[in-house]
């Protein structure tokens, strides 16, 4: 029995939620499987898909360096391993970001062809709650719980746009990778890690 290994990247942010909302996608979709919490490449070799969850993007980002996590994803995921990155975790897959990120040398993976604008919604509207129609995710509009999130200003090469926010872009797919700007992993609805498991499954 094939059973899929998640790796949710464990350093800083939402991490036990990310753990949970997979283990119940899996459930759902009746996949064996497991989720492990990942804070060094040991064992990176075995997973068939990598979560990378909100939090501070420029802690995450120093942690993935210091780690050896850094090098290690990029590898994997230029070999075409399935990544997911919400949130803070979006923002570390963009090639590029804002004027200041790139400024202060901020790591980012540079894995996925778009350019991130941090904090995006402004402090008026730091956070915020909205159902947004996501076709890929399913019919029914998905909640999308926004956090000091990003937004995606704008695409290229191969990137696809999966869902916009008041004609903002906060939900690409490229390939084997998929960033979203809100946290799935916080609401009861597990289709987007359900979308995900199935970019997982061998
Ligand atoms: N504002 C955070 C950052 O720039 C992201 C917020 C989040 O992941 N909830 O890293």
């Amino acid at each position: 029995m094939v059973r899929v290994k998640i790796g949710v990247i464990g350093l800083q942010g939402a991490v036990e939620e990310h753990i949970g909302a997979t283990q119940q996608a899996m459930r759902k979709l009746g996949i064996q499987g497991e989720v492990r919490w990942v804070n060094r490449p040991k064992g990176i070799e075995e997973l068939d898909g990598i979560i990378i969850p909100g939090g501070e993007s420029t802690t995450i980002g120093k942690l993935l360096v210091t780690s050896g996590l850094f090098e290690e994803i990029r590898t994997r995921a230029t070999d075409g391993l399935p990544i997911l990155g919400t949130c803070a975790g979006m923002i570390l897959l963009a090639k590029e970001g804002d004027e200041r990120t790139m400024r202060v040398g901020q790591p980012l993976l540079g894995l996925m062809d778009m350019k991130i604008i941090r904090n995006a919604f402004g402090r008026q509207r730091e956070s915020f709650e909205v159902d947004l129609e996501i076709p890929g995710f399913g019919e029914a509009p998905f909640h999308c719980v926004f956090i000091r999130a990003p937004i995606v200003e704008r695409i290229w090469g191969d990137a696809e746009v999966m869902a916009k926010y008041a004609g903002k872009i906060v939900a690409v797919k490229q390939r084997n990778m998929l960033a979203l700007a809100f946290h799935p992993e916080l609401t009861q609805d597990t289709r987007a890690h359900e979308y995900f498991l199935r970019m997982c499954k061998r």
